[in-house]
């Protein structure tokens, strides 16, 4: 684990190949994503390493309900009892009315390569015995809710990777929470810098790049994405970046 302070309230950690965040307002903490099951431990000791207990927890939000982001949250669930907001359709999936992720054969395709077969074993590793993880208590928030929480959000629709992926922007310190509607690095990928997931990760590819022009029209300067270093950002950033990725062809498409 890996703990950086991006802005003055806001802590972006890394973990088994994925990031969460805290935003701790003196009083009390928001967590944004939760790791990989493994990362339980991890997410825990973030909360007390950036100097809080963790009943000071006011809300967990997911950007949407993969394993790796919700992996801390039955104990969290535990020990804290804080709610679990997320997007009004995200909802259903972190319920599992539905699941939208990488398939077994998406996951096989990853074995041709090197680097998809570390992936391939770290999630494997990361995941072990909560495969069927799901989070029966998520519910939506209102405006009213997300903005009384530490870091005062607001939530931004981000469909594509998962029907109700959401991102959080916290406009008092221009910080843009983008979990995997726009990533700055992947196991998986060579280069770094502002750029889509591979295909196989989204579960609708037009509307995840639709979705990168709600994130580029942010007034964000810094960018926390769900994959990747977090880094200084502005709509110019995220849209060349993205370009770039298109015209040299770096990523695994
Ligand atoms: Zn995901």
């Amino acid at each position: 684990m890996k703990i950086d302070q991006v802005s003055d309230s806001v802590y972006a950690v890394a973990g088994t190949n994925v990031n969460w965040a805290l935003i701790s307002d003196g009083s009390g903490v928001t967590v944004i994503d939760a790791g990989y099951p493994a990362d339980t431990a991890d997410v825990l000791a973030s909360v007390r390493q950036i100097g809080h207990q963790l009943t000071d927890i006011a809300a967990v939000l997911i950007t949407h309900a993969h394993l790796d982001h919700i992996g801390a949250i039955p104990t969290l669930i535990e020990r804290v009892g804080m709610p679990v907001y997320t997007g009004a359709e995200e909802v259903r999936h972190a319920k599992r009315e539905y699941l939208q992720q990488m398939t077994p054969a998406g996951m096989l395709g990853q074995l041709r390569t090197h680097r998809g077969r570390r992936w391939v074993a770290h999630t494997l590793r990361a995941i072990h015995g909560h495969i069927r993880m799901s989070v029966p208590s998520a519910t939506t928030s209102d405006p009213t809710t997300l903005a009384g929480l530490p870091g005062s959000l607001v939530a931004i629709p981000t469909p594509g990777h998962t029907s109700g992926h959401t991102a959080y922007l916290m406009p008092a310190e221009e910080v843009l929470f983008s979990g995997d509607a726009l990533v700055t690095g992947h196991p998986l990928v060579r280069h770094t810098g502002p750029q889509l997931l591979p295909a196989a990760f989204n579960h609708d590819e037009s509307r995840t790049r639709a979705s990168v022009s709600i994130l580029a029209a942010q007034p964000a300067r810094t960018l926390v994405p769900g994959h990747g270093l977090s880094i200084s950002v502005d709509a110019d950033t995220i849209e060349h970046g993205l370009a770039l990725q298109h015209t040299s062809g770096c990523s695994l498409r």
